[in-house]
């Protein structure tokens, strides 16, 4: 049997703190297993680009038998020119005094342009995730900028949301995460999404499966206590885990964030297995989700596309959840297009 072709791989703000953890995982295989060749390609601006070369001094040191190659470069162009998979990490964040409209318009103009670039020279069959945040606004602006790739390839991630979620689970009902799947996350990556058990199994050691909101019952003593601990613990510990983590170790999530995009793109290439994930790609107009927002959905891999799971039934109380966070990216949308920087 013949070797896999290399796969050229492009990491913007690989100088950052996502990026130191994300780029070792990606070399040893983690991502795309550990017989696929991969060519990595590191792109910064110049304030981050010693960094990026300290960090490729250490990938050679690790001497993983995957990576073919490491390239470094300022230049959109050839950043993506060939890319097969690109994680669009590096973002500007928000700053003293910065208003929404700002940050926006501040990202615009980096995720414009690697739309562009993305369209101009990237593979044919290129993937691109979105990690900077507003990762779901940066993803439809880059997709907007790209207009011969189909809109289905530019996603944001909700993959550590979905992560936390399960993790937190896994907590409160004492049991390990693999033993719990069909959980969701909808909306918007920001502190309006929705994560959803309702369709959540729960498979014990025995192999029997029973629904999540029946083994939550049963810890937490009644479906009353449920909805309780779902409104007032479980969804706002998922969607400000990040500001736990900050307080509590001093600076942001990086290795969990670096680990959920690996979980993305693993599953988006090589499929989802039994249960569905987290993504948020472009909306076919599902769940009453406006047709081309970038919404996070419960998500399957075939044939390396993310297929939305149809037909599930969403009670009232998570609609309009739901509603309230695609109302938020209805709001950003309309800002960069009244921004000018999408049409
Ligand atoms: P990080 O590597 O920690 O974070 C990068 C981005 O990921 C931020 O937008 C951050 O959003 C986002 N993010 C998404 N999910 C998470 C999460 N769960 N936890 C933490 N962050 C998350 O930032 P650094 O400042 O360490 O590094 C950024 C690098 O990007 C720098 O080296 C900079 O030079 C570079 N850069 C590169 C650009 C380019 O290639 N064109 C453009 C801009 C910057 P949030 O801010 O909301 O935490």
């Amino acid at each position: 049997m013949s070797a896999p072709s290399p796969v050229t791989v492009t990491v913007t703000g690989a100088g950052g703190q996502i990026g130191y953890a994300l780029l070792f995982r990606i070399a040893s295989g983690a991502m795309l297993g550990p017989d696929t060749p991969v060519r990595l390609r590191l792109l910064e601006i110049p304030a981050g680009i010693r960094a990026a070369e300290g960090t490729a001094l250490e990938l050679q040191d690790c001497a993983f038998p995957a990576l073919d190659s490491i390239d470094i470069t300022t230049d959109v162009s050839a950043g993506f020119d060939g890319t097969n998979i690109a994680l669009l990490v590096g973002a500007r964040p928000r700053g003293p005094g910065m208003e929404r409209g700002d940050l926006l318009q501040a990202n615009g103009a980096i995720f414009a342009p690697q739309g562009a670039a993305i369209n101009a020279g990237a593979a044919d069959d290129v993937k691109v995730l979105v990690v900077g945040n507003p990762a779901n606004t940066n993803a439809f602006i880059a997709s907007a900028h790209a207009p011969d790739v189909p809109a289905e390839r530019f996603t944001a991630m909700t993959r550590l949301d979905h992560n936390r979620a399960l993790a937190q689970l896994a907590l409160t009902l004492q049991i390990p995460v693999r033993s719990i799947c069909n959980v969701t996350i909808w909306g918007n990556h920001s502190a309006t999404q929705v994560p959803d058990i309702t369709h959540g199994i729960v498979t014990d050691s025995s192999g029997v499966p029973r629904t999540l909101p029946e083994a939550l019952a049963a810890v937490l003593g009644s479906p009353g206590a449920v909805e309780a601990w779902l409104d007032e613990t479980f969804i706002p510990r998922v969607a400000k885990r990040g500001a736990e983590i900050i307080e509590v170790r001093g600076s942001s999530s990086a290795a969990s964030a670096a680990a959920a995009a690996v979980d993305h793109m693993h599953d988006w290439v090589l499929g989802t297995g039994a249960s569905w994930t987290s993504a948020a790609r472009v909306s076919d107009g599902s769940y009453g989700v406006d047709p081309g927002l970038i919404s996070s959905f419960p998500v399957r891999s075939n044939n390396q596309a993310w297929e939305i799971e149809q037909g599930l039934a969403v009670s009232p109380a998570v609609q309009a959840r739901i509603d309230r966070s695609i109302r938020e990216l209805r709001d950003e949308r309309d800002m960069v297009r009244s921004l000018g920087m999408v049409r």
